[in-house]
């Protein structure tokens, strides 16, 4: 992030904010909030784009406070005038706690509320009277849409957070219908690490005249995650993986595997060999995602396996190690995955397990990262007793 220019009072927010920030710690702003602040205040639509760890979700939440606090906007029954759309439950609570620790120090008190999929509806239709903030997934709120809890006929201001996510085929008929739903006439903010096809989107999202910001980084800037690879043969990468964490004396790894069967496994293997391990994926309960996901971050729990799902947006900070088990499939993938470490100039290490067959594939990653990661031979380690 390094040092920045001006300080946060100078970007137009609220004293009660400047306030909040400095309580929390906030010295200077990242370069995405100097400058999608102002833009956001201004009442521009923006496109951010920052790498992962670079302080996205400050940069629309600030403003949005600010602008709640100004505007007193009166709203009909069960409409909210703040929609901030998330590709994952685990990104909406995030998002979600970003808001209320943000807010802490409101004048007056903002009501956020996060609905996600995965647990009962009931409670999230009761919650949703009186709300300023909603972030959601997709299904979830077309679901609550389609039982009257909520409407997005006065919807001012609309996130898309990890847009690219947000827009791409998987949300894309989700995402027209609660487009449809909304006013034309709104604020459109979309932040993303990475862009693929939502540039064009940005036409069929009518964003108007939009600020488009991207912190590019400096070639030369150091940057806070050494990236490590190691040839693997296929039989050797379970016990080689306990070496590393074993060896590495790693307390805080996130391991990331191709299939949810195989985060499964993986945790199992781990577990038996008395490393502490768990597996988190769509196919575990709400609340056992959550649990999981709070303990790697709290530190009582060493390893969490996991799919592509939490490469997406998820904040831990102080995660020291992430280790790519099994190659992503695509490229943007391996960026938001290696992401969750290295953030907010905390130092961290990504490590990537290739075998002779995945060489191939890992040469296409790093191309389309532009990144050179030299393969490291494991074939002199001694694998005994792992
Ligand atoms: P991104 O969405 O760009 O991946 P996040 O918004 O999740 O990044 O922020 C990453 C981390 O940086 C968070 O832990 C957040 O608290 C911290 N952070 C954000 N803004 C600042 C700032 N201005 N100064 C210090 N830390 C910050
Ligand atoms: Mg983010």
């Amino acid at each position: 992030m390094g040092p920045s220019p001006s300080p946060f009072s100078s970007l137009g927010l609220s004293e009660a904010l400047l306030k909040t920030l400095a309580d929390r710690g906030y010295t200077a702003p990242t370069p995405i909030q100097e400058q999608a602040i102002p833009a956001v205040l201004f009442g521009k639509d923006v496109l951010g784009i920052a790498k992962t760890g670079s302080g996205k979700t400050a940069s629309y939440v600030l403003p949005i406070l600010a602008h709640l606090e100004q505007e007193r906007w009166t709203m009909s029954n069960r409409h909210v005038p703040v929609l901030v759309l998330v590709p994952t439950r685990e990104l909406a609570l995030q998002v979600e706690a970003v808001f209320n620790e943000l807010s802490a120090g409101q004048p007056e008190r903002v009501r956020t509320v996060a609905v996600f999929g995965g647990v009962s509806i009931n409670p999230q239709m009761i919650g949703l009277q009186g709300v300023q903030v909603l972030i959601a997934t997709p299904g979830r709120l077309l679901d609550l849409i389609e039982h009257k809890a909520v409407h997005l006929a006065e919807v001012k201001v609309l996130v898309l957070d990890e847009a690219d996510r947000m827009l791409d085929l998987g949300f894309q008929d989700e995402v027209d219908r609660l487009l449809a739903l909304m006013p034309r006439k709104r604020q459109n903010l979309l932040f993303s690490a990475t862009l693929s096809s939502a540039i064009h989107e940005i036409t069929r999202l009518v964003l108007h005249k939009p600020e488009v910001i991207q912190v590019v980084e400096e070639p030369q800037e150091v940057t806070l995650i050494r990236q490590r690879a190691f040839r693997v043969a296929p039989e050797r990468k379970g016990p080689f993986l306990r070496y590393l964490i074993r060896s590495g004396d790693m307390q805080q790894v996130l391991v990331f595997t191709a299939t949810t069967h195989s985060a499964d496994h993986v945790a199992d293997k781990l577990r038996k060999h008395g490393i502490d391990a768990r597996a988190t994926h769509g196919g575990k309960s709400h609340h056992a995602r959550t649990q999981a996901l709070a303990d790697l971050k709290a530190g009582r729990l060493r390893v969490l396996v996991t799919t592509d799902l939490l490469a997406r947006g998820i904040d831990i900070a102080f995660l020291p190690y992430v280790i790519n088990y099994e190659l992503p499939r695509s490229p943007k993938d391996h960026v938001h995955r290696i992401g969750r470490t290295g953030r907010a100039q905390n130092p961290g290490e990504a490590i990537t397990l290739v075998t002779p067959a995945d060489q191939p594939h890992f040469k296409v990653i790093q191309k389309k990262m532009g990144q050179w990661v030299m393969l490291e031979s494991t074939d002199e380690v001694d694998l005994q007793g792992y």
